[in-house]
């Protein structure tokens, strides 16, 4: 699904190139379960912007699915984005105006004709993570683990291929933390793909498999 060859992200910084990925080479296939891990800097919020398509590598390729995502333009890429790939951060990205589930059919606001059955779908999705009694709230009145578990929802709205965490339990207590990451784990379980961020290796190694980045490359790559 995912392979990634000789992906370098240089940043220009006051002058400076900071290089954030120095040469990744990474195979992920469909329906695993991937952690990433390494030290703050090391560099996997820029490795996991390039495998959600948000940001694009300075050299080496990225192929998704077969495609090489450099001949996609800004529109092709944000298709493929919204279609194929959900997003969960560790500062949750709720827009404090809308309800939990005007939040949650967000994603359908890029479809001129919302697949058939969706607005049933986010209901179900909120039920399954613990908020139906909460949809008309706004995302203030819920706690932390709940606006997390709101943001998976979205994630999963329109059923992605892929699922991308950035460190989804940063902010959260150890209670809320296990729920979510429960949550994840059955993500995997019905056969999506999953990559999740974390510096803790607890949480790591609930993943079958671990990557860790040292200094922008692949300092090991190991099953358990
Ligand atoms: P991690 O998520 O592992 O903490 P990042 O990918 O965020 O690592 O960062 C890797 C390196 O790239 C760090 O040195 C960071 O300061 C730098 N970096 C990340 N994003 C930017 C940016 N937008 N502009 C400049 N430097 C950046
Ligand atoms: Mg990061």
């Amino acid at each position: 699904m995912i392979e990634l060859q000789g992906v370098q992200r240089h940043y220009a910084m006051s002058g400076q190139t900071v290089r954030a990925l120095a040469g990744v080479d990474l195979h992920i296939g469909q329906g695993e379960f991937v952690a990433i891990t390494g030290a703050s800097g090391s560099g996997k919020s820029s490795l996991l912007n390039i495998l959600g398509c948000l940001d694009r590598p300075s050299t080496g390729t990225y192929h998704f699915e077969g495609r090489d995502v450099a001949t996609f333009d800004d529109e092709a890429s944000s298709d493929l984005r919204n279609r194929r790939i959900g997003f969960v951060f560790q500062s949750f990205h709720l827009l404090p105006r809308l309800t939990v589930l005007e939040n949650v059919m967000l994603p359908l606001r890029f479809h001129r004709q919302p697949p058939p059955g969706t607005h049933e779908r986010a209901v179900s999705l909120l039920d399954r993570v613990g908020l139906g009694e909460r949809r008309d709230h706004r995302p203030s009145e819920l706690s932390g683990g709940q606006m997390q578990r709101a943001a998976i929802a979205r994630a999963l709205l329109l059923q992605p291929a892929l699922l991308l965490a950035d460190e989804p339990t940063g902010n959260l207590d150890s209670r809320s933390a296990a729920d979510v990451l429960a949550l994840i784990d059955e993500v995997h379980a019905g056969g999506q793909t999953v990559v999740l961020v974390t510096h803790d290796n607890d949480i790591a190694a609930r993943a079958p498999r671990q990557v860790k980045l040292r200094d922008g490359k692949v300092e090991s790559d190991a099953l358990q």
